[in-house]
């Protein structure tokens, strides 16, 4: 795409709104917020407007994007007839809209391949922010959004976080303080002929989807969301992901019990500190002097341990300690592995991925 020559930095206001939704008409690109992390948002039904968020995001084009809409009236135009009278989607919907929830169904004709990545399905979902469904109803189209931040990098829970990576190849941003939830949405998929799958663990629990979709016919996880596995089974699932710059290892001192990683401090000639909460943290600092490797900046993802506030904090502390390692050579980031139950699965999950980015080194 022909480079920006700046992005406008909107406030959350009716103005600002104003302006975001005209960009969105007009085709351009507007990072807006939601209650999980900052969307890139572009108008869903037009190809040319979701190529452009491709190209800012430099993200390949095997990885669907999510629809994001402010009623669900505005799913009649989305989504197949069948899929539509599914049983589910009511059910979901009813209790977990507007919330971090993406649902992915038979898509109807008018959504843009691009979007779906040449699936038959698409990915939508109402977000719980009142400046994203201004927006949205300010646009009076559906927007398709990922996360505001380049392909496999830490995901955005600040304004100042995408400008960081996207200022100059976006048309604005809004700018509505830290996000509320911290995580992406929970993705899960409706196969008409079976159970429902969990593509991605997100601010909606496993367990809350259980216990909702258990007389519907239950739901299964997908294998590359079962602990320490990385196969691809759908797309979008990378096993490397959200990624900082510096390399992130993980400590598996959590109660947890997947393949701990032999020694996270071997080789590093600095490091900074990801604890689960102010103990762990203490005990990830014991471990550093052990090693004989130098601390430069410690963070616990909550004070005593809080798997609401840890989602909420994680990418912001990710990319404090991924700056505060900027300065030196050869620096890591050691994080301990989080209890993989409840918000914790998606905390987990996003740790893994990042932790398999830089073992691959194919964050990009
Ligand atoms: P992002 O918006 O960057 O957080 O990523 C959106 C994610 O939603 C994708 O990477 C997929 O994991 C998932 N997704 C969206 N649409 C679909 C779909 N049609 N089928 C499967 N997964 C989807
Ligand atoms: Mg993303």
């Amino acid at each position: 795409m022909s480079a920006q020559p700046s992005t406008e930095r909107l406030a959350a206001s009716d103005a600002g709104i104003a302006r975001a939704a005209e960009i969105v008409r007009g085709g351009g690109l507007v990072a807006m917020p939601t209650e999980t992390v900052y969307g890139l948002g572009a108008n869903a039904l037009d190809p040319i407007a979701v190529a452009k968020i491709f190209a800012a995001k430099e993200r390949p084009t095997f990885d669907p994007l999510i629809v994001h809409v402010a009623d669900r009236a505005a799913l009649n135009d989305l989504l197949t007839t069948e899929a539509l009278a599914d049983p589910r989607i009511a059910a979901l919907a009813d209790a977990l809209w507007p919330g971090p929830l993406t649902i992915v169904a038979a898509a109807s004709a008018s959504i843009p391949s691009l979007v779906r990545s040449g699936l038959p399905t698409v990915g939508v979902r109402i977000p719980d922010h009142p400046v994203a469904l201004a927006l949205i109803r300010a646009a009076g189209v559906p927007i398709a959004a990922p996360s505001a931040n380049r392909f496999g990098r830490l995901s955005p829970t600040r304004a100042e976080h995408v400008l960081a990576d996207l200022d100059g190849r976006i048309d604005a941003v809004i700018d509505a303080g830290a996000t509320r939830v911290g995580v992406e949405s929970t993705v899960v998929a409706l196969d008409p002929g079976g159970p429902a799958t969990l593509l991605r663990p997100g601010g909606v629990s496993l367990e809350q989807l259980q216990s909702l979709l258990a007389p519907l016919g239950g739901i299964q996880v997908a294998a590359a969301v079962q602990a320490g596995s990385t196969p691809l089974p759908a797309p979008g699932m990378t096993a490397a992901h959200y990624a900082p710059r510096a390399p992130i290892r993980l400590s598996n001192h959590s109660t947890e019990s997947a393949a701990p990683t032999d020694d996270p401090f071997a080789g590093l000639d600095h490091c900074a500190l990801l604890g689960i909460d102010r103990a762990d943290l203490d005990r990830l600092e014991a471990e550093a002097k052990r090693a004989n490797v130098p601390v430069v900046a410690a963070l616990p993802l909550s004070e005593v341990r809080d798997p609401v506030a840890a989602a909420a904090a994680l990418f912001d502390l990710l990319h404090r300690l991924d700056a505060a390692l900027a300065s030196v050579t050869n620096g890591g980031i050691v994080a301990t592995l989080y209890p993989a139950s409840g918000l914790g699965l998606a905390i987990a999950d996003r740790l893994r991925r990042a932790a398999a980015a830089s073992t691959n080194g194919a964050a990009q």
